[in-house]
């Protein structure tokens, strides 16, 4: 298939619906993957076989290794507040280095290549500078690059407002929404996510010396574990793959051997899939709040205004009329949770609030545990034999939660993995 040369197809016009006569694979590849020239040639290998192999191929490309934070370590030195539109104008940059190099390298190998920026593949976003959402997907010019024989490198976590014709970005690890999305948009057949680490792991094995890779995981599992903290796909995209169906394959690209499969009818044999950690989130304690209706509503209102993310909520019992509410929020997000919390505290009539880093939030997560009564109580016992105190709790129907102090942490995940998935229930 690759001996056809864009005259060729020409000649014979392809199809309309070009995904009918060969398989499309979208390949995604992060930041490790394209760190350096070797690096970058390797990808550049393996897309020139995949294309051989008789695929059309859409590849997405993330920024080289650190480039996004070194980008924004340089915005923080010039600027006090960075953020919006030139914060968008400059993180898109490094995405458009490394695929631009990727197309050279491809194009190197004899096969011809072309980049687009996600502005020149026609993906469309809202106007919300740094954590845009994709509203819909052109793609025009993907498809007629596919059609005349090219692999197309597309530059991931990027977008543009057609309302301001501004870029923007799609939060960190922003490239999996875009290769998932390019994969449901055009109509792909799978979406490969590859990555530094072998696939998706009963826990983080550095921490965990027993843990070990699933070969499947649920979308639903796997849509928990990325809220629970497991860093390996952003949340967003697995949302969005299993509202189109689409099958994920997370793997590595430093080697051959096959990831996790991300599927609606994942295998699950055990109670438990996986042991997720969260050290990135900090836990804020509004004191001697009066306990009476519209104080939540207030507090979290303000919070929302904010965009503050809040994951979880508790409220304590009352004494007195008065209550604490603690919350738990991304580290990123503690000064303007402080400072919008402090602006509502007179009218809340409160006496105060501190913000407390040192947490860590440990989850099991499961489909198996739905009908497995009694998780719960397992998992504080388990804690508690280690002496860990438990200062916030919160369940989902497959998914139990602790925050606990994060010097505990390490010590928590790894008793956790020996208790509910113990090296000899490996296969
Ligand atoms: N380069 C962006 C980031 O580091 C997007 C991505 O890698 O997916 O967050
Ligand atoms: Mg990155």
């Amino acid at each position: 298939m690759i001996g056809r040369s864009r005259a060729a197809r020409h000649r014979n016009p392809a199809p309309l619906i070009y995904s009918a006569a060969m398989p499309l694979i979208v390949q995604k590849y992060g930041g490790t993957s394209v760190k350096d020239a070797d690096r970058i040639s390797s990808v550049a290998r393996r897309v020139v076989e995949t294309r051989k192999a008789g695929n059309d191929v859409v590849v997405v490309a993330s920024a080289m290794g650190d480039t996004t934070d070194e980008l924004i370590t340089l915005a923080t030195q010039v600027s006090s507040h960075p953020g919006g539109r030139e914060m968008d104008m400059l993180l898109t940059a490094g995405e458009r280095i490394s695929m631009a190099l990727l197309a050279m390298a491809i194009g190197d190998l004899g096969v011809e290549a072309a980049s687009l920026t996600g502005s020149q593949a026609g993906i469309l976003t809202d106007s919300t500078h740094g954590e845009a959402k994709i509203t819909a997907i052109r793609g025009d010019r993907v498809r007629q690059y596919l059609d005349e024989g090219l692999v197309v490198i597309v530059a991931g976590f990027q977008g543009v407002d057609p309302e301001s014709r501004d870029v923007t970005t799609l939060g960190r690890g922003g490239s999996d929404a875009t290769a998932v999305a390019l994969t449901a948009a055009l109509g792909g057949d799978v979406c490969e996510i590859y990555t530094d680490v072998d696939g998706v792991f009963t826990a983080d094995p550095r921490l965990v010396g027993t843990a070990r890779k699933l070969d499947e995981v649920s979308y639903e599992d796997m849509l928990e574990l990325a809220g629970a903290g497991a860093r390996i796909l952003m949340a967003r995209s697995v949302e969005f793959a299993r509202r189109f169906g689409i099958p994920l394959h997370v793997r590595s690209s430093f080697h051959d051997r096959a990831g996790t499969w991300i599927k609606e009818d994942a295998m699950e044999q055990t109670v438990i899939t996986a042991v997720a950690h969260d050290t990135s989130e900090a836990k804020v304690t509004v004191h001697g709040v009066p306990d009476q209706p519209g104080i939540a509503a207030k507090l979290f209102g303000a919070l929302a205004a904010e965009d503050v993310d809040v994951d979880m909520i508790v409220q304590n019992v009352s004494t007195e009329g008065h209550t604490d509410i603690s919350f738990t929020i991304p580290q990123a997000h503690m000064d303007k949770a402080k400072s919008a919390t402090e602006q509502v505290i007179p009218e809340l009539e409160a006496e105060g609030v501190d913000v407390d880093p040192t947490i860590a939030k440990v989850s099991l997560v499961g489909a198996g545990m739905r009908n497995h009564p009694g998780v719960a109580a397992d998992m504080f016992r388990v804690l508690s034999d280690h002496g860990i105190n438990i200062s916030m709790i919160s369940t989902s129907a497959i998914r139990i939660s602790c925050v606990i102090d994060s010097d505990r942490c390490d010590e928590a995940v790894r008793a956790l993995h020996d208790y509910y998935l113990p090296a000899e229930a490996a296969s």
